[in-house]
């Protein structure tokens, strides 16, 4: 089993919410932005770095380690990547420059927005057919919009969306394309506060959407403590 997870934005505590649902066997991948709006960016990488098998880069990522795109930023996400930028390790934002920005494996491709455009949001069934268009893999993983969702493209050109705001599981069949959103951990915007990941079975060929709760309080009052933007901690219950 592959644990496929987002978007952990520093919120080291969802993370150990999700981890702790695994088993010591199944593999983790993460789509990036591990960094970004959240009080523990160096402890979410060290865990990561130790865990995942295969991380790549998002947006917030390659903003904290050298600016880029940062005059696009939400004022509070940017704050929050000059907060990161300062108690990033040398060690850690090496490491992060260090990843790629896309992964492909035989079965499935891995980018943090979209493929070839990494950091386009696929917010629609037009972008969906977009970034079907962009790759030949079947099976395409992102992130990015921090909204658990399916696209499933099938032979005849027509796609169907599907959005999983709760735990809730797909059959691939072999004849369909698939772009999964996987959600995010560590800030979901899909109104259910709790930490979003994916669970795929490549042998049974199916894939489960997981939300786990976790101590959003305590995140809060660590984003306070650091002097994050209040607004972040806000979002963080309200799951927006
Ligand atoms: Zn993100």
């Amino acid at each position: 089993m592959i644990a496929v997870l987002s978007d952990v934005h520093g919120n080291l505590e969802a993370l150990e919410a999700v981890l702790a649902t695994l088993d010591g066997s199944d593999r983790v991948i993460c789509l990036g932005d591990l960094v970004g709006y959240g009080p523990s960016p160096n402890e979410c990488i060290e865990r990561l770095r130790a865990r995942a098998t295969t991380t790549i880069l998002g947006n917030h990522d390659v903003a904290a380690i050298d600016d880029f795109g940062l005059e696009f930023f939400a004022p509070s996400a940017r704050e929050a990547i000059v907060w990161t930028q300062s108690v990033l390790t040398e060690e850690n934002a090496a490491w992060l420059a260090a990843l790629a920005y896309e992964v492909r494996m035989p079965e499935y491709l891995l980018v943090h927005g979209a493929p070839v455009t990494y950091f386009a949001y696929v917010f629609d069934k037009d972008a969906a057919a977009r970034a079907f268009a962009e790759t030949d893999a079947r099976l395409i993983f992102i992130g990015h919009t921090h909204v658990a969702e399916t696209y499933v493209l099938s032979p005849d050109g027509s796609i169907e969306h599907r959005h999983f705001q709760h735990d809730g599981e797909m059959r691939l069949e072999p004849d369909r394309r698939y772009l999964i959103n996987v959600g995010s951990v560590g800030q979901p915007r899909d109104l259910n506060p709790d930490a979003c990941f994916v669970r795929y079975d490549p042998d049974g060929e199916c894939i489960a959407f997981r939300r786990v709760a976790y101590d959003v309080a305590s995140v809060r009052a660590k984003i306070d403590a650091v002097g994050l933007p209040r607004l972040l901690a806000e979002r963080l219950a309200q799951g927006r």
